[in-house]
């Protein structure tokens, strides 16, 4: 920028003395200055303001206006105020002096005159002049700034104390200081004084800028945002510059939940969720703390969406969403004394995730957990439908299950596929090894699925004998998956999977179509009467309508309903008593007998096996295994059998594979055998030829083994 005023060399002078005007003259002329002379101030004034010079003389006493009116007068032209005027006096006294500033004098020459110095005294009044001049100009466009900007300016002292303040436009907030010299404690809330002493200290130590963003609470609880700047001023002040950024601040936040909010919930979202464990774990590094992981899914929550629709589902998510939020910090609250901040978070679909932080008592999760179940569980009532959704829970815990987020978050997942895999509706917490076995688990799975649908599931038959006449008395189908390696799958190794996965319910059917078209192919061909016995999962008993199947695989085989029977195990009994009893019922009043799988190792006493229509018990191979050479098992398989027979039950022993055991077993009256000592499940051809053809093989029992 240029300066208003250019550099000039003019000089005005003012003297009634003639032959001083003159000598003046002289001897600023020769070191090239341009010099107008007159005679008094009216003349002086009269002239300033053509010349405009760069420096004005003026001798105090004059005639029509003397030297101290006409430093007043041109003070108070145009451009008066930036000249230089210096008052030339012939009286060495304090009182002209004095009176010259009074006037307005920038300088004053006392007569008689050092001529040798005086022209560069005048060229130093100049400089000096132009500099006050540039000063003059500069805070005046300083001035001129900040009064352009809506901030509010704040000058501190280095203990905080307000030097200065040129209050701002909208700052609707931001008090005004009472005096000078306030501190900050009183001019503003605690909690923002020792922010802003905070940066006012680090603008000093460092030199440099600080930025400060605080928020003060208007009248009606509404929230202002500003952003304060430190800068290093002079003399340790440091100028602070306030705005506000209430409206952008609102931007930003609305920005933010639109990226880190989920719509449907108004819970974080996963990426939020994922920045947040992150920061939580960087804390919790540092003290030693622990963080707990609870990944939360809805079991079948797809088939709400499917069947009811999205908008259905989404409400129903709203829902839970919210009984998840009430009851993780009811439950927490009530179960631990303290416990740092929660996150609670919709990961996507119908999961869920919540990061606690300093519980690591595993019980307290537990019931945290288990709350979170009972709560979910409640039914949901949305548009006149009522229903019930339960959650499969995993817990995985910072540091031991993982030392970050993505680890955590996977191990808590994966716990949580471990809980749907044990039946849904239940809570794991992560271990270790579930990963290597999940994965193999996964891999199985899917290999199950295309056993299932390319047909290579197999039935072997294993040879059932009458104790006393030595007849084949039954068969039990037993299922074999023909792997593509080449071997048999044991049923053991992925019936539990199949259950868990709700693969059995397929698998169930076939079986039972399968085995009551075998056994009525036997039947036909051989003219015999073979009870065929099925292997009947839990699953399979309450999730499928086991009487429809039932029905349509006899039907379908044309087989009497007598040469079916079903093996269940205890455990069946023991859930719905009720239901259970109905269903056997009505299977007992069409034919099918009922068989007791495993008996002994569940906890059913035999008078609980009273109430229901049974008719064979099977003792666990377990028992039979060692008859012969523990004591115990021997009585408890004595006793299963003489109480079995006094509620009118037959018995079978299953897993016999010795002679002593025939033995030990006919001496306690157990009726029937089966085991590998009489034959292994094998396929039908071969169960024909070794059991049904007119070859087979005659059990001798006494010479068996
Ligand atoms: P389970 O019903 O108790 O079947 C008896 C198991 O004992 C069969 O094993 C059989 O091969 C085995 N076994 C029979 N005699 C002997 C013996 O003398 N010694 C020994 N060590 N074992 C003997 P498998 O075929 O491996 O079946 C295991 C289990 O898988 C069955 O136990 C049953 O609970 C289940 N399973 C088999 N087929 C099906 C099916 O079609 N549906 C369902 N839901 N479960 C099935
Ligand atoms: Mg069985
Ligand atoms: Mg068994």
């Amino acid at each position: 920028m240029t300066d208003l005023v250019a550099p000039n060399n003019r000089i005005l002078i003012a003297d009634d003395d003639p032959t001083m005007r003159k000598v003046m003259r002289a001897a600023l002329e020769k070191d090239g200055y341009h010099v107008v002379d007159v005679e008094n101030g009216a003349l002086a004034t009269e002239a300033f303001s053509d010349l405009v010079p760069a420096v004005v003389l003026l001798d105090v006493e004059m005639p029509v206006l003397d030297g101290f009116a006409a430093c007043r007068q041109i003070r108070d032209l145009p451009n008066g105020r930036s000249v230089p005027i210096v008052i030339v006096t012939g009286r060495e006294d304090v009182d002209a002096v004095n009176s010259a500033y009074d006037a307005g004098a920038t300088d004053f020459l006392t007569k008689p005159i050092n001529w040798p110095i005086f022209s560069h005294r005048i060229r130093y009044i100049m400089r000096a002049g132009s500099d006050y001049q540039r000063l003059r100009q500069s805070e005046a466009k300083n001035e001129a700034l900040l009064r352009a900007m809506p901030d509010t300016f704040v000058i501190l002292s280095p203990e905080g104390e307000i030097v200065d303040y040129l209050p701002g436009k909208l700052h609707h907030m931001l008090p005004h200081p009472s005096r000078d010299n306030i501190s900050l404690q009183e001019f503003l809330p605690r909690r923002v004084a020792y922010v802003w002493q905070v940066s006012n200290n680090a603008a000093l130590r460092t030199g440099k800028l600080q930025r400060l963003d605080f928020s003060l609470e208007g009248d009606d609880n509404e929230i202002f945002s500003y952003e304060a700047r430190f800068v290093p001023y002079v003399d340790d002040r440091i100028l602070v510059s306030v705005s506000e950024i209430t409206e952008r601040k609102k931007a930003e936040q609305q920005i933010h939940r639109l990226a880190y909010y989920d719509s449907l919930t108004g819970l974080p979202n996963r990426q939020y969720f994922r920045e947040q464990l992150a920061r939580m774990i960087k804390e919790a590094e540092s003290v030693d703390g622990k963080i707990a992981i609870l990944y939360v899914d809805l079991d079948n929550f797809k088939r709400i969406n499917d069947t009811l629709g999205h908008t259905f589902g989404d409400g129903v998510l709203q829902a839970i969403a919210k009984r998840l939020k009430g009851c993780i910090r009811n439950t927490l609250s009530e179960s631990t004394e303290s416990h740092g901040p929660l996150g609670l978070a919709r990961l996507g679909g119908d999961e869920f995730v919540a990061a606690i932080e300093g519980v690591e008592d595993e019980d307290v999760l537990a019931s945290v957990a288990e709350r979170i179940r009972k709560r979910l569980r409640e039914p949901v009532s949305y548009i006149g439908h009522e229903f019930v959704v339960t959650p499969s829970i995993g817990i995985a815990m910072y540091p031991q299950d993982g030392e970050d987020a993505e680890d955590l978050l996977k191990h808590a997942d994966v716990a949580m596929y471990q809980a749907k895999g044990a039946g849904r509706d239940s809570v794991r917490f992560y271990s270790g090894t579930m990963s290597v076995r999940s994965l193999a688990r996964l891999h199985l799975e899917t290999e199950l699925r295309q056993a299932v649908a390319n047909d290579d599931l197999e039935l072997h038959y294993q040879p059932k004998f009458d104790l006393s006449t030595g007849q084949l008395s039954g068969v039990e189908a037993l299922l074999r998956w023909q792997h593509a390696d080449g071997g048999f799958i044991p049923p053991d190794q992925f019936i539990t999977m199949a259950e868990e996965t709700g693969l059995i319910l397929p698998i169930g059917e076939w079986v039972l179509k399968t085995a009551c078209h075998q056994a009525h192919a036997w039947q036909s061909r051989f003219e015999r009467d073979l009870c065929v016995a099925v292997n009947i999962s839990s699953q399979q008993f309450y999730q499928s309508d086991l009487r429809k199947t039932i029905m349509k695989s006899l039907f379908e085989a044309a087989l009497k309903p007598n040469l079916l029977q079903l093996e269940l195990t205890e455990s069946i009994l023991m859930r719905d008593i009720n239901d259970t009893i109905a269903t056997l019922d009505y299977l007992k009043e069409i034919g099918v007998t009922i068989a007791i799988d495993d008996f002994g190792t569940g906890y059913s006493s035999l008078s609980y096996l009273k109430r229901f229509p049974l008719d064979l018990l099977k003792i666990d191979r377990s028992f039979v295994n060692e008859i012969t050479l523990r004591n115990d098992d021997a009585a408890i398989c004595s006793a299963i059998i003489a109480m079995a027979h006094q509620l009118g039950l037959l018995v079978i022993a299953e897993g016999v594979e010795t002679n002593a055991q025939v033995e030990f077993l006919r001496g306690q009256g157990c009726d029937q055998v089966q085991g590998y000592l009489f034959g292994k499940p094998v396929p039908a051809d071969e169960f024909e030829v070794r059991f049904l053809a007119e070859s087979a093989e005659i059990i001798d029992f006494k010479s068996a083994g």
